[in-house]
């Protein structure tokens, strides 16, 4: 007998019919012997249209508000799938965030988790009920909703499990693993069986959506077995009990995967947009005084570029933000504006971040060359680089992002045989 945790997706339960697909899907893991508990997102497009009901209501928003509205969605599904549960004959109940509890910190809109207390849930488990548990949602210390940032039912997933000491996680979403690249842009891609935890993080952060960024970090911390497979395949299908190596993508510790590529996957995010500070004063502080006030916004900058300053007095600077956070970028760059003393401030939106990823480029020289090669074959303008010791970054045109990706995924010989 196992302890395991299943997080299913907003496509996952996205109608009732789906919703009864996953409640099968329980029912083989209970069936098995396990003590489950379930973890879903609202219904796909649910969070979409509450976000933009809290903007029509007041877009200068209270985000204690947007967290109480917005968390709403898990609760409809949490409940359906209790219900849907107990139609075929499987003990179930509902959890929501602050019965269980699960804490967070007081940062609206983007919580952290700070703590869940596994006692409850665990005596649930343990009577042989199953705990069927909204993700997204948490409780601040001041006993208002929180919400986790998009994606973050995968971040409640996997810190249940850490708190029940769960035996594995499954992530249940619409494709059956992690691939090379998003299989939705490029066919080719193949479905990866394993990926290391510090590749998985790099996917997610540069624009993978499969995963949120966090619940990665807290399975690599927590050493939570994790993998990512489809709910769209039937629940009684061959190998789908298999408790040791099910269907999908383990995301696990580097010497667990036998045969490291050089490369192992390409990631991509549209809408990054880039702002650029000409003739600024070449001193001491002049990137604290830029990024200081940026940070204390929570915009997150990336790409930074800093010109040779030719007569040593005056340099340029060029880095990115996410399109969404650039006016307000420019206006608190504006505001701070004798502090930076630059001549002009300039902003472009429509630039995207291709991303080359792979813990073989530690050992391996001359893989950033290979992407520059493939790129200028195929006429495509490089506008900044970035790079660490496993992956190189490219700044794009948004419209080329598909052939960027699709070049680099077959330079580096990630296309699955055809
Ligand atoms: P869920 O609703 O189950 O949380 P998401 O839409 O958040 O699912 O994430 C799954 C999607 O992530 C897939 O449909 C796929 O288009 C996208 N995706 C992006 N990059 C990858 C990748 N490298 N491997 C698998 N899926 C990816
Ligand atoms: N429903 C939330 C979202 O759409 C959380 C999630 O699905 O993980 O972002
Ligand atoms: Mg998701």
């Amino acid at each position: 007998m196992a302890r395991i945790v299943m997080k299913f997706g907003g496509s996952s339960v996205a109608d009732i019919e789906r919703i009864r697909n996953v409640a099968r899907h329980v029912k083989r893991e209970v069936d098995a012997g396990n003590q489950v508990a379930v973890v879903v997102s609202a219904m796909a497009g649910t969070t979409n249209q509450l976000i933009a009901w809290v903007r029509q209501a007041n877009d200068n928003y209270d985000p204690r508000e947007y967290d109480s509205v917005v968390a709403s969605g898990e609760q409809v599904t949490s409940g359906l799938l209790a219900l849907a549960l107990q139609a075929i004959g499987v003990d179930a109940r509902s959890w929501l965030g602050w019965q269980i509890p699960l804490r967070t910190d007081g940062n609206h809109n983007s919580a952290r988790i700070t703590d869940i207390d596994g006692t409850d849930l665990i005596a649930c488990l343990e009577k042989g009920q199953v705990a069927v548990i909204a993700g997204f949602q948490g409780i601040a210390p001041e006993n208002r909703m929180t919400t986790l940032g998009r994606g973050g039912s995968d971040t409640s997933g996997v810190a249940v499990a850490a708190a029940m000491s769960a035996d594995r996680c499954d992530i249940y979403t619409d494709v059956d693993g992690v691939y090379t690249t998003d299989p939705r842009i490029e066919p080719k891609a193949r479905r990866l069986n394993r990926i290391a935890f510090e590749e998985m993080l790099e996917m997610a952060s540069l624009g993978a959506k499969v995963l949120q960024v966090r619940s990665v970090e807290l399975a690599m911390v927590h050493k939570v077995r994790t993998f990512v497979r489809s709910s769209f395949n039937a629940p009684d299908a061959p190998g789908m009990d298999d408790p040791l190596n099910p269907p999908g993508t383990l995301i696990c510790d580097e010497d667990e995967i036998m045969e490291q590529q050089v490369v192992t996957g390409i990631a991509f995010a549209r809408d990054e947009a880039q702002i650029s500070l000409r003739r600024l004063d070449d001193k001491p502080g002049i990137s604290a005084a830029i990024f200081g006030p940026l940070a204390e916004a929570s915009i997150n900058v990336d790409m930074i570029v800093q010109n040779i300053s030719e007569d040593g007095s005056k340099t340029d600077m060029t880095f990115t933000v996410p399109t969404v956070d650039l006016d307000k970028a420019v206006r608190i760059l504006e505001k701070n504006r004798r502090s930076i003393t630059s001549e002009v401030i300039q902003s472009e939106k429509g630039l995207a971040k291709v991303s080359v990823i792979g813990i073989g480029m530690r050992s391996h020289a001359g893989v950033a060359a290979t992407a520059f090669r493939a790129l200028a074959e195929k006429s495509i303008n490089i506008r900044a680089i970035t790079t660490s010791e496993i992956k190189i970054s490219i700044l794009i045109d948004s419209a080329y992002t598909e052939l960027a990706v699709r070049t680099l995924h077959t330079v580096y010989g990630l296309d699955k045989a055809s």
